[in-house]
Formats: C-alpha cells, sequence, structure tokens
C-alpha cells in the first residue's frame, strides 16, 4: 500500500499533478505490450497506486525524494507507446508522466545540436529543428505521439535507420540531464559517455529530465513506391537501393499478402511485393533506373512533408503491425537481423512456416554494414510454436530481438551490460526505477 505520509507529502509540491481516479491508474499502467500475447498475459493486473506529472525538475527531485524515502517503486513514462511493457509498473508504486517537461532548450545554430527536455513529442521537435534547417536523424514511426526521452530510454531505432543505424551507436547522445533516486537526489548534468550507460535502459537507471542529441541537415525526402516483380526481386533491389550512392532515409520491404492488408490510402492499387522508400530528391531518378533495371514499377507520391499523417512512414517498422493487428489481432510479431544472403533463410522460413509467417523487411545500418533486419508478422499459435519459430530463425542464423519479454536484456542481446547495471548501483542503490526491467540488477 501507498503510505499516506507519501500521498501527502506529494500533495504539497508545487508544479505536481496527482491523478487519482481508476481510469487513470488503469490507463497509465498500460503501454502497447498488447502487440505480445505473452505480454498481455503476463502484466493484465499491473497498476499504479498514484499518478503524478510534474511541471518543473524540482517537482522530479521532490517526487524521486518522497519515493525513496518511503521505499516506493517509481515508474516512468513518456506517452507510453513502448511495446515491451516498458512503461508498466511491475511492482505498482508511483507512475510518473514527463510529458509536460516539453522545452526546447537551444539548437545550436552552427553544429545543430539540440538540448531538450523529455517530454518534447519527437513531432514538435523536428518542427522546431526545420525552423533551423535540421532535422531528427532518427525516429520512431510512432515519431507524432511519442516523446523523445522515451524514445531514447526505451526505442532502438527507425525511419532513419538505414543511413544513421540505432540509437545506441556513438554519435547521436551527446548529454543528459538526470535526476538521481539516492538518498538526496541531485540533478546531474552527463557527458556523452556518462550518458550512454541510462541510453535504452527503459528508466531503470535515472529520471531523464533534458536530452542533447545530434541532427541531420533537413532534407526533403521524398516518397517512392516501387512494385515488383516478384520476392527475390524486392528482396535484391532493396540491397541495390541500400548500398547505391544515394541519400535514403526509408527502404521498407513488404511482401505482397502483407501490402494487400495494409491501408490503401492513395497508394498504387497493386498486389504485388513491394518497396517504400525515403530517399533526396536527387536520388529519385536512380531509384527509377535501378527499378526499371529489374522490371520493377517506380511511383513518385511527391513530398514526404506534405503527406502528414498518411505518408510511408505510417505503413513502416512497428506502424506496419499496427495496421495488420486492426484488421486482425491474432497477429503478433518478431524482431530480428536476417543473416546473409537474407534470400535463403527468407525462403527457409517461409517454406515450413507458410501464411503464419508474413515478411515486413527494413534496410538498417548495423555497425556501419548495411544490412536487412525483419519485422515479421506472426500469426498467434501459442506460446510453444512463438518459441519454435524463433529457435528456427536462430538456427538459420538470424540474431533475434525478442519483443515478448519485459527486460532490457531480454529484448537484446540476452547480455547484461556492466555499465548499465553499474549505473543503477550508483544513482538508484534501492533498485526503486522501474523495478524488474535491468535482469543484471539485484537487489
Ligand atoms: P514510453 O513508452 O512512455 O517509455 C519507454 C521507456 O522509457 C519506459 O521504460 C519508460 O520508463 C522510459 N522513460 C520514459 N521517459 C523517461 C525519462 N524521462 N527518463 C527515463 N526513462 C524514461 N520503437 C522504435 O524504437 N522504433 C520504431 O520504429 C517503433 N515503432 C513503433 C510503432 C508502433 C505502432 C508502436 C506501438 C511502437 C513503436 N515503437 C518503436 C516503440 C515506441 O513507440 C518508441 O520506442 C517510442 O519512442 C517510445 O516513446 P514513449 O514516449 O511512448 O515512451
Amino acid at each position: 500500500m501507498l503510505p499516506d505520509a507519501l500521498r501527502t507529502e506529494l500533495a504539497a509540491v508545487p508544479d505536481l499533478r496527482l491523478l487519482t481516479q481508476p481510469d487513470d491508474l488503469e490507463r497509465f499502467s498500460r503501454d502497447a505490450y498488447d502487440y505480445s500475447p505473452v505480454l498481455q498475459q503476463r502484466l493484465a493486473q499491473c497498476r499504479a497506486e498514484l499518478v503524478v506529472r510534474p511541471e518543473t525538475v524540482d517537482a522530479v527531485v521532490r517526487v524521486a525524494a518522497g519515493c525513496r524515502q518511503h521505499g516506493v517503486p517509481l515508474t516512468l513514462r513518456g506517452s507510453g507507446t513502448g511495446n515491451y511493457g516498458q512503461s508498466v509498473p511491475l511492482e505498482s508504486g508511483v507512475v510518473m508522466l514527463m510529458s509536460q517537461l516539453r522545452a526546447v532548450r537551444s539548437i545550436d545554430q552552427s553544429s545543430g545540436v539540440v538540448t531538450v527536455e523529455c517530454g518534447c513529442l519527437m513531432k514538435d521537435l523536428n518542427r522546431e529543428l526545420a525552423r533551423v534547417g535540421r532535422q531528427l536523424r532518427l525516429m520512431p514511426s510512432t515519431w507524432r505521439s511519442a516523446t523523445i526521452g522515451g524514445f531514447i530510454a526505451g526505442g532502438s531505432g527507425g525511419i532513419g535507420s538505414v543511413r544513421w543505424g540505432f540509437l545506441r551507436d556513438p554519435g547521436h547522445l551527446l548529454g543528459l540531464e538526470v535526476v538521481t533516486m539516492e538518498q538526496q537526489p541531485r540533478v546531474l548534468q552527463l557527458e556523452a559517455g556518462d550518458a550512454e550507460a541510462l541510453n535504452h535502459a527503459y528508466g531503470t537507471n535515472g529520471i531523464i529530465t533534458a536530452l542533447r542529441l545530434a541532427t541531420a541537415t533537413s532534407v526533403d525526402w521524398q516518397e517512392l513506391v516501387v512494385d515488383c516483380p516478384d520476392w527475390r526481386t524486392a528482396v535484391d533491389l532493396a540491397r541495390r537501393c541500400t548500398s547505391a550512392a544515394i541519400d535514403l532515409h526509408l527502404c521498407t520491404v513488404l511482401e505482397a499478402a502483407v501490402v494487400e492488408l495494409l491501408p490503401k490510402w492513395d497508394l498504387p492499387q497493386r498486389r504485388s511485393d513491394r518497396l517504400l522508400l525515403s530517399v533526396a530528391p536527387d536520388a529519385v531518378s536512380t531509384v527509377q533506373r535501378l527499378a526499371s533495371a529489374v522490371g520493377a514499377e517506380m511511383t513518385h507520391l511527391g513530398a514526404e512533408a506534405d503527406r502528414h499523417g498518411s505518408g510511408l512512414r505510417e505503413l513502416s517498422w512497428n506502424h506496419t503491425t499496427l495496421h495488420l493487428r486492426q484488421r486482425d489481432p491474432a497477429w503478433t510479431y518478431l524482431q530480428m537481423l536476417l543473416p546473409q544472403p537474407e534470400i535463403n533463410c527468407l525462403e527457409t522460413l517461409k517454406q515450413t512456416w507458410g501464411d503464419d509467417l508474413l515478411w515486413h523487411l527494413e534496410g538498417v545500418r548495423q555497425q556501419g554494414v548495411q544490412r536487412l533486419a525483419s519485422l515479421p508478422l506472426v500469426r498467434w499459435r501459442g506460446a510453444e510454436a512463438l518459441e519454435q519459430l524463433m529457435q528456427h530463425c536462430r538456427d538459420l542464423g538470424a540474431l533475434i530481438f525478442n519483443p515478448h519479454v519485459l527486460t532490457v536484456e531480454g529484448g537484446g542481446l540476452g547480455v547484461v551490460d556492466g555499465d548499465q547495471v553499474a549505473t543503477k548501483h550508483r544513482y538508484d542503490p534501492a533498485g526503486l526505477l522501474n523495478p524488474g526491467k535491468l535482469g543484471g540488477f539485484s537487489n
């Protein structure tokens, strides 16, 4: 039970709103974990006892101090779009909504480096960056609704990964402002080296209040749809595009069965294996040439910026899964890096799993090398079948990032990151921040 004394103390904190209605407690104890039937079962009963929404860093410090003093778990939440129950309070306690800390503090005009508060939505941040000719390098397909703090703490990559790799690659995160969960919480300014341990740590080892990030020069991305004569051609063309001397922001490959189940919007009405590309204006003619050479048909949709909520970005990454689940919630998904040459693995798995496995690939840069990752759609046939499928993928050389587990390590390479754990011991020695999510830490 939440101590009454903590409630009373928090009620007196300036710039802090307390949400106590059962609907709020329920709503803010969930994220987008329902994409995983495994997590749906595991997390259905988890519920916060209190939700708080600070408007200042001072109020964040007061919440951290109160929870620490009373030994109450504290789970942070941006927009709650995470897919692995990252912001679900496993051990109840307090959920803190970070969404009111949303100022863009500064943009360095010469370097483009931005300092922004954690709760700023990426769409708002991108709008501010555009005023000075800059844009975010990496965004999840939830960029309209998700916070930048939640992306760094819980995300991994997405739109832009074909060019910029993943969030944990050195060079993206240049510094953090962090509130600790020590006996006397402190506000620290961390440089890039120390900030790295909080990158993709699910808010388990520090409360991020502001971030310093590198950005990219604005490009007027152009959207292209390329319809291919068959699946092999589509995969081969994706490889050609990602290794050509063109600027790419997105390279999604969808098998025809997926294309058929996605919203039609104003896209070409063909049932074919398809590439969705975002490219720089000077790359359009090159993609046209590469497509024609393999008998594929390219359609130029125009500038990404003009297409609002129905752009190719909203059909890519986990938005593909979202759309299929809206038609039939029996679809779930996996995440993996495919072994090369990808086509062998793709065809072998297809032969075995048939229409229970539909292919969705994304071009990514992994440790400096162009690769194809996959977020295949998987028809849910129970936990055992899912395990068998994952084992089959691993046997063929795929690297699985399991979206059906709760811990940072489980969803990554399965390896404990000593820096993340050491940072938790330092900044959250009582283990109160988002307990149960950092597998390498035990109280
Ligand atoms: P939340 O879900 O609220 O939080 C994520 C994690 O960060 C939690 O562990 C939380 O405790 C922690 N956290 C939040 N704020 C702070 C803070 N201030 N300090 C410390 N910790 C904090 N992810 C991708 O990486 N790429 C994608 O392309 C992508 N596509 C998606 C598509 C769909 C349809 C959906 C549902 C999800 C997708 N995601 C993707 C997952 C998710 O949307 C992103 O990772 C998003 O950036 C999370 O932001 P959020 O504000 O919703 O964070």
